[in-house]
């Protein structure tokens, strides 16, 4: 029964080591009841036994018995492995065997020595050190059964045979205290390995639940698409490395990268390969990370990098430039290959600012750049940039002012029909000079308000400005007004508008609005429902910058517009390059098959006027014409237009286009006053 408790208890390492650990602590004690008892029972039979039996013997166990008492008082002990515990408890176990027999023994060989008292002594000295020894064993069963059985039998026969009614009542009473004893260790024992139990138990689910809290915490960071950390990680690690560039006074860079091209490329190929691209775009980065790196998915096709340790500009713009380089190969899949350009903007700590929140917006400003003006590749933040944000800031504290409403004003610029020079309608351009800050340009505070939210007070203004002029005009010219891309988006901007064209004069008809390829990318439906309100009232829809997005043709399909301006872009060098000639013809081919006008913009020479119209082109915009005019100077610009028209400048009948010569486009008012 002792080996199965023993073999038991060596399957249970965690309740071993517990056991080892408790008891421990208790073997010291042991020792010293049996040294205590041991030199008590040498003492009183110093004079009648003989010296090996009151010195020698008990000598060699009191020897032993220090040994053993030193070795558990070592704090050492304490911090074993299961394996040594184990080990340590068997030896414990052969001991208590091994001491337990000898100790009865030289006790019992005392007995025939001295008076009763002394035989009282030896009785005495076995039932006082076997109990205090159970009771140090507790917490190791097997060791304190086995020294039960040990002792108990020996003092309970030896005593019983005396014949002294004394001895036997003693005996018995022994035994029945130590069956009482025996029970309570046992059940003391199992409470201790249900106690233990239920501890390991709490520490493994413990565990369990830091494992999962951990696994939780990876994927909260982890961008579960691309298999790299998100956004949100990306914040974290930042303002982690921040803090360390501070104190150890090391550089750091955040750079902002961006997919150019990757919405076509999703809405062509489906968000299959949409996701496919950004994985490989991610794994890509991944493996572009040196040690003092680190990327993040921030979300859609924008990635965060953080470079830590490069102070010199020149090589973080070339580590830049290779990520840049990296993320435009082609990604092959089996049936396509597809391309994209990564664009990036960086921002440099402590140069371009001291916080994680200024650096990113300081990347991302110049990320922006980076695609308007150098797509495909990377920009740093500079001191220019900086003096162009504070601009950009003043800009924005001076339309949360409300002078700006007084001090815009609308421009025009016209269309023409270059085969009668009729003016076909004007384009109400925006104008702002600021008491503070002087002229701004119409882009540049447009986008300002773009992002800040003021577009749609502004476009409400410039709208009620533009019709007001309008409705002063010869009924057969039109108006065009632009609509940023957040108007479209918005139903109630759309309502607002709506009501200010109904309360003016101005007839519906003569209405165009002109929206570009951005406008419509973000909700198309909802924006094509916003613009059904105006169309609904007899308003035209432009598709404006035509040529210029990536899905002109899918734009031009699904939203069916009354005219396209072909962008400036392509008119430029229309002189010199062929496949600008050809392309425009493309477009205007285009928008011939689909039965919509074509208006070329930026049209700046005559000798552009004369390819234009070999080209096939009638409606032309551009400072050949007229730069965009004050109000004032519109009404005669018009009347200066009509007088020409009905000087007969040309004998023009709508379907007899006359063939251009430069002597009759350059007889415009405009082109005569230049
Ligand atoms: P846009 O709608 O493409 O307007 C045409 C721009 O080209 C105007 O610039 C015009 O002055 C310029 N332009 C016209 N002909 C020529 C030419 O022969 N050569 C050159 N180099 N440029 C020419 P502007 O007025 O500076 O406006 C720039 C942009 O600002 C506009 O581009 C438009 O996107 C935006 N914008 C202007 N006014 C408004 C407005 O009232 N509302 C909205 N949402 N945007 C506006
Ligand atoms: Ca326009
Ligand atoms: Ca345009």
């Amino acid at each position: 029964m002792i080996q199965s408790l023993l073999r038991k208890q060596e399957s249970d390492t965690d309740l071993a080591l517990a056991q080892f650990r408790t008891f421990s602590k208790q073997i010291p004690l042991l020792y010293f009841v049996l040294l205590a008892n041991m030199m008590a029972l040498s003492w009183t039979h110093w004079y009648v036994a003989p010296v090996g039996l009151t010195l020698i013997i008990p000598g060699i166990l009191f020897c032993i018995s220090i040994v053993r008492l030193l070795v558990w008082w070592r704090p050492s002990s304490v911090r074993v492995s299961s394996d040594q515990a184990l080990r340590r408890l068997r030896f414990t176990l052969f001991l208590v065997v091994v001491l337990g027999a000898s100790f009865v023994t030289w006790a019992l060989s005392l007995y025939p020595y001295g008076d009763a008292y002394h035989k009282s002594h030896v009785a005495f000295f076995i039932a006082t050190t076997v109990i205090s020894c159970i009771f140090c064993l507790t917490h190791m069963r097997a060791a304190a059964l086995t020294l039960t059985a040990i002792t108990m039998i020996p003092f309970t026969v030896f005593f019983a045979t005396t014949g002294n009614q004394v001895f036997v009542a003693m005996a018995i009473d022994l035994i029945l205290v130590v069956v009482a004893m025996v029970i309570t260790l046992i059940t003391h024992a199992r409470d201790f390995a249900d106690l233990i139990h239920t501890q390991n138990e709490l520490t493994d689910r413990q565990a369990q639940t830091q494992e999962l809290s951990d696994e939780n915490l990876r994927l909260a960071n982890m961008d579960s698409l691309a298999g790299i950390p998100n956004r949100r990680s990306f914040f974290a690690e930042l303002q982690k490395r921040l803090d360390h560039a501070k104190r150890d006074g090391t550089a750091l860079a955040v750079a902002i990268a961006d997919l150019d091209g990757f919405k076509p490329i999703n809405d062509a190929f489906g968000h299959l390969t949409g996701d496919k691209v950004l994985q490989v775009s991610s794994s890509r980065l991944s493996r572009a990370m040196g040690p003092n790196m680190f990327v993040a998915r921030l979300g859609g096709d924008e990635f965060g990098i953080i470079i830590e340790g490069e102070r010199d500009k020149e090589a973080l713009q070339s580590i830049a430039e290779d990520i840049c380089q990296m993320l435009s190969q082609p990604i092959v899949f089996p049936d396509i290959s597809v391309e994209v350009a990564g664009s990036m903007g960086v921002a440099t700590f402590p140069e371009a600012g001291q916080h994680a929140q200024t650096l990113f917006e300081r990347a991302d400003y110049v990320l922006y750049h980076a695609k308007q003006h150098r797509r495909g590749r990377a920009v740093l933040f500079s001191t220019e940039h900086a003096r162009d944000l504070t601009t950009l800031s003043q800009i924005k504290h001076e339309l949360h002012s409300s002078r700006w409403e007084e001090e815009i004003t609308v421009h025009f610029q016209p269309m023409i029909d270059s085969d009668n020079q009729r003016i076909l309608g004007f384009e109400a351009l925006a104008r702002w000079d600021s008491s503070r800050l002087g002229p701004i340009r119409p882009d540049v505070f447009i986008d300002v308000a773009e992002r800040s939210g003021i577009i749609h007070r502004l476009t409400e203004v410039l709208f009620s400005k533009a019709l007001a002029a309008a409705t002063t005009w010869p009924d057969d010219i039109r108006l065009s007004f632009n609509l940023s891309a957040r108007d479209v988006a918005s139903r109630p901007v759309m309502e607002r508008l709506c009501g200010i064209l109904a309360r003016s004069d101005f007839d519906a008809h003569r209405l165009e609005v002109e929206i570009t390829e951005t406008s419509m990318m973000r909700d198309f439906s909802a924006a094509q429902t916003n613009l059904r309100m105006l169309t609904s009232l007899g308003a035209q829809i432009a598709l404006d910058d035509f040529g210029t997005g990536y899905s002109s043709l899918s734009y031009l399909h699904r939203l069916s517009p009354d005219m396209v301006k072909v962008d400036r872009s392509f008119i430029l060098d229309i002189e010199t390059n062929p496949i600008s000639r050809d392309i425009v013809k493309s477009l205007l081919d285009l928008a011939h098959n689909v039965g919509c006008e074509c208006v070329v913009e930026g049209v700046e020479s005559v000798s552009q006027v004369l390819i234009l119209r070999n080209l096939g082109c009638r409606l032309m915009q551009g400072f050949y014409f007229s730069k965009p005019m004050p109000e004032d100077e519109l009404q005669s610009f018009v009347a200066a237009h009509a007088s020409n028209d009905a000087a007969g400048g040309r004998t023009s009948a709508a379907n007899d286009r006359p063939e251009p010569t430069e002597a009759t486009i350059v007889n415009l008012p405009s082109a005569r006053e230049a």
